[in-house]
């Protein structure tokens, strides 16, 4: 326990699937005026730099924003048009690194926050005794920081404890390491109790592909829990490559329950240029599949 670091994998495809989604719910939430509670259940250190440190002794950034980033270059180039979830989500990456140069990577925490109106609150929850005095220092810098809640606490247990929010309108992000094989059965326990008690919340799950029997049958699980309490839902997925034996991570998804109308039609736009952008062999290859309640 507390061997992951999030710095190691900043900015990694799997990165880039998770926060383009966020970006597109986020962003679809707001279009209503009323109050948003956003819950990070697994915050991270909030933002990491790409020059220095963990992340440069993985590269995993190398595979992911870095590459993307160049794509998109390409592709404006030439004129080709852009899903706007790939541009919108672009625009939280740049606007950390103002001086047009890709220095730094935003977290959750700080993609959240850089999107906050006002009225929403951010709760942030992180376990890690090292990742949480950084995340609550990155947090302090910020203007929004009087908005934004940091919680050194377990948030599988208390996540149900947040729900529903006062304005009963929020969005949870829950984005484990699976750095505890249990982690799995205690994401499942904290969605069956944050749905008892916010059934209408938007909830968006990560997790990695990988050849473990837990992480290859989580998706039917959230589809089931989905299906006990009538709810709708978006399963996504993004492979870079097939290499089998190989180690690193090849694919990440994404579950979300409750999702808005507009997010299967903007990642079937966007998943196309992310396969290209980031696939490194043709075993690269993305899914997408809904299921309306
Ligand atoms: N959400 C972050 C992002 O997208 O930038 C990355 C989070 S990282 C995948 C998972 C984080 O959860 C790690 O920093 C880990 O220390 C923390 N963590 C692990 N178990 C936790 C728990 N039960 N409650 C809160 N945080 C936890």
């Amino acid at each position: 326990m507390f061997s992951y670091r999030h710095a190691f994998h900043a900015g990694s495809h799997a990165d880039i699937l998770k926060h383009l989604t966020l970006v597109h719910l986020l962003k679809y939430l707001q279009e209503k005026p009323g109050a948003l509670t956003i819950v990070d259940t697994h915050a991270g250190a909030g933002i990491y730099n790409l020059e220095d440190g963990f992340a440069k002794v993985s590269n995993e950034a190398e595979g992911g924003i870095f590459r993307l980033t160049q794509y998109i270059e390409s592709c404006k180039k030439s004129g080709a048009p852009l899903a706007t979830s790939i541009e919108k989500y672009l625009e939280c990456i740049d606007a950390e690194n103002s001086d047009g140069n890709l220095s730094v990577y935003p977290g959750s925490p700080f993609i959240l926050a850089h999107l906050l109106r006002p009225q929403d609150r951010l709760k942030l929850f992180e376990l890690h005794p090292k990742e949480i005095d950084i995340l609550r220092h990155n947090i302090q810098q910020l203007p929004q920081a009087k908005q934004i809640d940091v919680y050194a606490e377990d948030s599988f247990a208390r996540l149900k404890g947040l729900l529903p929010p006062p304005s009963r309108r929020g969005l949870v992000l829950i984005d484990p390491s699976y750095e505890d094989k249990q982690d799995y059965r205690y994401l499942e326990v904290a969605l069956e109790e944050a749905l008892q008690r916010f059934a209408t919340g938007c909830y968006a799950i990560w997790y990695p592909i990988l050849s473990r029997r837990e992480s290859a049958a989580l998706p039917d699980r959230m589809k089931k829990i989905a299906a006990t309490h009538q709810r709708s839902w978006l399963h996504t997925e993004l492979r870079v490559e097939n290499a089998p034996g190989e180690r690193r991570l090849q694919a990440s998804g994404m579950f979300v329950i409750n999702p808005p109308w507009t997010l299967e039609k903007n990642l079937a736009e966007a998943l196309p240029t992310l396969v290209k952008a980031l696939g490194l062999n043709d075993g690269a290859k993305f899914l997408l599949k809904s299921f309306e309640a």
